[in-house]
C-alpha cells in the first residue's frame, strides 16, 4: 500500500514567520466588504428620497405647499405638505441641488412662512465626514478580519482551516533533557535525532539516510511527552503535537486530510518535531479481527504516505508515542518510517530520586526532606505520578500556612496518592475497630517474623477515602529487580495473614479481606502460569502477557486440562500459605493480642514501635523486596 507522493515544495524557508500574504489576503477582503457594505448603503440611503428639480422646490415653496425642509451644504431635503400627510413609515422626503447662494436668507424666509427648518449646514465637511466614516470602517473591518484569518491559520494553536483538529505548534518548547529525569537510554537513542536536526548536512554529506521517525513506548505518564518535547528543546525546532484519537473521526476522508494538513503545516516551519500521541488511535493493525474500518484504514495509508513523501533532509522528524506497541500495524514500523523504537520504563530507585529532585526544584523544601525515602517507598510509580505527589504536598504545606513543604507533606501526600485521604468522620463499632486492628496486625506481624519480608513502616486503622478501613504500609529497602520463589510465598503469607488473624481471634471471615485475596490470587497465579514454580506444571508456562505496558493482563492460551490444573495448583499454594500464616500467627498469639490493643489505643503505629514488641520477643528479622500495603476494605 505504497503512495509516493511527489509533493512540490512551495513554502519559502521563511523559519516559521507568519506568511507575507497574509496580509495581503486580509487587506483585500476588508476593502471589498466595505466597498460592498458602502454601495448597498447608498442604495439604501437613495431609495429613501425623491430626487426633484430645483424649480420643483421653489414650486412648491411658492404655493405654501412645503412641510419641512433641511438645508445641508450643497442639497436641500424637503417634505410637502401632502407627504407630511401620510403616515410616517411611508413618508418620503424629497432632496435637491442647491445653487450657491444665501441659504441663511432663504432659511429665514421659510421660517418666516411658517415652515418648519430643521438643520442648516452651510460648511463644506462633508467629505471629511466621508473619508473619515471611511477609514473608520475600513480599520473595525480590517481587525474583524485578520483576527477572523489568524484563528484558522495564525500562531499558536491552529484551527487547521476547516478540519479542526487541534494541532499545537511550540516555537520554542522550553523544555530540556535536564526536565527529564532518569530515561538515560531513550535520551541517547534520541540525541541521535538532536544532532541531526542541527546540523543535518553532517549526515547527508557522507549519504547517510536520516532517520525519519522513532515510537516512544511505555506505560503512561512515564514522560513519553516529555521526552519528545525535550528533543525539540534541545535542537531548538518547533514542536508540532497532535493524538492519534483526533485524527479518527465519524466521516470517512477527515483524518487523512487532517495529515495531510498536519505535515503541509510542518513543511513550512521545518526543521521540526512532529509528535503524534497514542498512534495506536490510527496505526491499529488493519488485518485485527473486528474487520475493517475504512475511515481508519485511509488516515493509516496517508499517515504511511506522508512518512515516506516527506523528504528527511528537511528536517522533519516524526516522534510517535505509544503503550500498545504489539497491536500497531506492521507497515508502519518498516524501515524508514517508525523503525525505531525507543523503550521509555518506568523509574527505578534513582529514577525516581531524580524525577523527584525534577519536580522540587523550584518548590522550597524543610531541611527535614528526605527525597530518598520517598523514593524507595514509591517503586511502581511513574514520572506523572511523582510530579502529582510533590504537587499534592506543596498543596498541603500552602493550606497549613507554611511556607516550605516538610517530610510530613511528602509523605502524607504519597499516602494519599495510594490510600486516598484519611476519612475522619467515619465511624466504626468497637468490634469492627477490634476487627481491623487484628487484621492490620496479622498482616504486620507476619511481615516482622518472616525472613524475606519487607520491613513494615506504619500500620494505621485511620479509615481512608479510598475504602480501606486501616493499612499496613511496607517500604523496601533497596530497588529489587528479581523475587525468589520463597520472597513471593512470604509475600503471599503475609496478603492472607490478615484474614488468618481474624479467623483465629474472633473465628469469622468478614469483606475486608477481599482486596488481599484478589491481590494474592493473582500472585499465585502469577507464580504458577508465568514463573513456572508449581510442582504440578514445572517449567510449562500456560499464560502470556498481553499490553506489557498497560499493566498486561495474563491470559491463558491453553487446553481445559491444564487450565484447570492451573486452577487447582492456585488453590494449593494459597491453602498452603493461609495455613502456615494461621500456624505463625497461633504461635505468637501473646504478641499479636499486645500489639493490636496497642494499635487500637493509638490508631497509627510506626515500623519502630512494631520491632520494638517483636525484638522483646526476640525474634530474628530480614527485609526483603518491593514496596505494598495491604488494605482492609469496606
Ligand atoms: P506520557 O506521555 O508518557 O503519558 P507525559 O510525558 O505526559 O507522559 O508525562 C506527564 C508528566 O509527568 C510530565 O509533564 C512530567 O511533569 C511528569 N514526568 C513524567 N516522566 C518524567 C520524568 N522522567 N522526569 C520528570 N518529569 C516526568
Ligand atoms: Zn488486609
Amino acid at each position: 500500500m505504497e503512495q509516493n507522493r511527489n509533493r512540490k515544495d512551495d513554502t519559502p524557508k521563511n523559519g516559521g514567520k507568519r506568511p507575507k500574504g497574509n496580509i495581503w489576503t486580509t487587506l483585500i477582503i476588508t476593502v471589498a466588504i466595505v466597498l460592498i457594505l458602502s454601495s448597498l448603503f447608498s442604495a439604501i440611503s437613495s431609495s429613501h428620497y425623491t430626487e426633484t428639480t430645483y424649480s420643483h422646490f421653489l414650486n412648491a415653496m411658492e404655493t405654501g405647499n412645503l412641510a419641512e425642509v433641511e438645508f445641508q451644504y450643497d442639497r436641500v431635503l424637503y417634505l410637502t405638505k401632502e407627504a407630511a400627510a401620510l403616515p410616517p413609515a411611508q413618508q418620503k422626503a424629497c432632496v435637491t441641488g442647491l445653487p450657491a447662494g444665501n441659504v441663511m436668507e432663504l432659511a429665514g424666509k421659510l421660517d418666516a412662512m411658517g415652515v418648519k427648518v430643521n438643520q442648516v449646514i452651510t460648511e463644506d465637511n462633508s467629505i471629511i465626514m466621508m473619508i473619515l466614516s471611511y477609514v473608520i470602517t475600513f480599520a473595525i473591518f480590517f481587525l474583524l478580519v485578520r483576527t477572523v484569518t489568524k484563528r484558522f491559520s495564525g500562531d499558536g494553536m491552529m484551527g487547521m482551516g476547516a478540519s479542526k483538529a487541534k494541532v499545537y505548534m511550540e516555537k520554542q518548547t522550553g523544555v530540556t533533557f535536564q526536565d527529564v529525569a532518569g530515561q538515560d537510554e531513550a535520551k541517547e537513542s534520541l540525541q541521535e535525532i538532536i544532532d541531526f536536526l542541527h546540523n543535518p548536512k553532517k549526515y547527508t554529506d557522507i549519504g547517510a539516510k536520516l532517520p525519519k521517525g522513532a515510537l516512544l513506548v511505555g506505560s503512561p505518564g512515564t514522560g513519553k511527552t516529555l521526552l519528545a518535547k525535550a528533543v525539540a528543546g534541545e535542537a531548538n525546532v518547533p514542536f508540532f503535537s497532535i493524538s492519534g484519537s483526533d485524527f479518527v473521526e465519524m466521516f470517512v476522508g477527515v483524518g487523512a486530510s487532517r495529515v495531510r494538513d498536519l505535515f503541509q503545516q510542518a513543511a513550512k516551519v521545518a526543521p521540526c518535531i512532529v509528535f503524534i500521541d497514542e498512534i495506536d488511535a490510527v496505526g491499529r493493525s488493519r488485518d485485527n479481527k473486528f474487520g475493517s474500518n475504512t475511515e481508519q484504514e485511509q488516515t493509516l495509508n496517508q499517515l504511511l504516505g506522508e512518512i515516506d513523501g516527506f523528504d528527511s533532509s528537511k528536517g522533519i522528524v516524526c516522534l510517535a508515542a505509544t503503550n500498545r506497541p504489539e497491536i500497531l500495524d506492521k507497515a508502519l514500523l518498516r524501515p524508514g518510517r517508525f523503525d525505531r523504537r525507543i523503550i521509555v520504563d518506568r523509574p527505578n530507585l534513582q529514577g525516581r530520586l531524580d524525577t523527584l529532585k525534577v519536580h522540587t526544584r523550584k518548590i522550597k523544601l524543610a531541611e527535614d526532606v528526605d527525597l530518598k525515602k520517598i523514593a524507595q517507598a514509591t517503586a511502581g510509580a511513574v514520572g506523572a505520578d511523582l510530579a502529582n505527589l510533590v504537587n499534592e504536598a506543596a498543596l498541603r504545606a500552602v493550606r497549613q500556612g507554611r511556607k516550605a513543604v516538610n517530610q510530613d507533606d511528602l509523605l502524607v501526600s504519597f499516602e494519599m496518592v495510594i490510600a486516598g485521604t484519611e476519612k475522619k468522620n467515619t465511624v466504626l463499632t468497637d468490634t469492627e475497630k477490634r476487627l481491623v486492628a487484628y487484621h492490620e496486625v496479622g498482616h504486620a506481624l507476619i511481615a516482622a517474623l518472616e525472613r524475606h519480608a519487607q520491613p513494615v513502616s506504619k500500620i494505621t486503622i485511620v479509615p481512608h477515602t479510598s475504602g480501606a478501613l486501616g493499612y499496613t504500609m511496607q517500604m523496601p529497602e533497596e530497588e529489587k529487580y528479581l523475587q525468589t520463589a520463597d520472597e513471593l510465598m512470604t509475600e503471599l503469607r503475609t496478603l492472607v495473614g490478615g484474614r488468618a488473624a481474624e479467623q483465629i481471634v474472633f473465628g469469622v471471615q468478614t469483606t475486608g479481606a477481599s482486596n488481599d485475596i484478589q491481590r494474592a490470587t493473582a500472585l499465585a497465579r502469577n507464580m504458577v502460569s508465568l514463573y513456572g514454580m508449581s510442582d504440578a506444571l514445572g517449567l510449562m508456562a500456560p499464560a502470556s502477557v498481553n499490553h506489557q505496558y498497560l499493566e498486561g493482563q495474563a491470559y491463558l492460551d491453553c487446553s481445559q486440562e491444564t487450565s484447570a490444573l492451573v486452577d487447582q495448583e492456585v488453590k494449593k499454594l494459597l491453602e498452603r500459605c493461609y495455613e502456615d500464616a494461621k500456624a505463625i500467627l497461633s504461635s505468637n498469639r501473646e504478641l499479636l493480642d499486645e500489639i493490636a490493643q496497642y494499635l487500637l489505643a493509638k490508631e497509627t503505629i510506626s515500623g519502630d514501635e512494631l520491632m520494638a514488641y517483636v525484638h522483646a520477643k526476640d525474634k530474628p528479622t530480614e527485609d526483603g523486596p518491593c514496596a505494598d500495603t495491604e488494605d482492609f476494605e469496606e
